[in-house]
């Protein structure tokens, strides 16, 4: 069976950074909604351009848009034995969608890691986050520079600041994380799959932790 895991918490908690370490070790897909709004909005294509406006504004772009995505990228070759889903759902709509077509494909979300930082670290996490541009690989320039300045250790693309990233924008993106996105904290705990990690370790740490609630749940 499929193994889905759903990573939660703000905007700059470290979800993007876990996502990427984690799936790599597991063998699993990195799904991140994020990513691949950026990716449509570089190729410039029609979903990009409609999220565009959402993405520049801080806001969700809206449900269907996203679950359709969302979906379609599940059901790629490399999605077969599970995926890492990072960034989605952020709704409860998204939530429902995404129980339903996982039925669907023969799996459910088994651990849900929520990430946890407190909101006056965000701001300072995101204004100094760098990303590449090849493939989403993200530094910082103070907690996690890379070896050379301006380009990717992993595959030397170059690093830039996300538009989205400015002080006022993630301010707006907190907000619409704390009115849309943390219900979704009640609703895996309900279900049993929420497990609380302190985001505020260094990444490796982090990492420890995360890898050992997502080992157990994979074995
Ligand atoms: P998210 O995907 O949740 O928005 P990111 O993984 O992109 O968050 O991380 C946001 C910023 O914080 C990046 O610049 C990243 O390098 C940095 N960061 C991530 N985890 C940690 C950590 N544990 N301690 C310090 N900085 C971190
Ligand atoms: P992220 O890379 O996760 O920080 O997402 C960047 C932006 O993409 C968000 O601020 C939203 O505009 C959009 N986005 C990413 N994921 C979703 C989602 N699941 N639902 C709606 N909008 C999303």
């Amino acid at each position: 069976m499929a193994t889905y895991f759903v990573l939660l918490g703000p905007p700059g908690a470290g979800k993007g950074t876990q996502a990427k370490l984690a799936a790599e070790r597991l063998g699993l897909a990195h799904v991140s909604s994020g990513d691949l709004f950026r990716e449509n909005l570089s190729a410039k294509t029609e979903l990009g351009m409609l999220a565009k406006g959402f993405m520049d504004r801080g806001e969700l772009v809206p449900d269907d848009v996203t679950i359709a995505m969302v979906r379609d990228r599940l059901q790629r070759p490399d999605c077969k034995n599970g995926a890492l889903l990072d960034g989605f759902p952020r709704t409860p709509a998204q939530a429902e969608a995404l129980e339903a077509m996982l039925s669907e494909f023969g799996g459910n979300v088994s651990v849900a890691p929520y990430i946890n930082v407190p909101m006056d670290v965000l701001i300072e996490r995101l204004s100094g986050r760098w990303s590449c541009r090849a493939a989403g690989h993200v530094y910082h320039e103070k907690y996690n520079p890379p070896k050379v300045a301006g380009k990717c250790d992993m595959d030397g693309s170059e690093l830039y600041q996300r538009d989205d990233d400015k002080a006022e924008t993630v301010r707006r993106r907190i907000e619409v994380y704390l009115n849309q996105t943390a219900p979704l904290l009640v609703h895996y705990r309900q279900k049993g799959a929420l497990v609380e990690i302190d985001g505020t370790l260094p990444i490796d740490d982090v990492s420890r932790e995360l890898m050992q609630h997502l080992g157990a749940a994979q074995s």
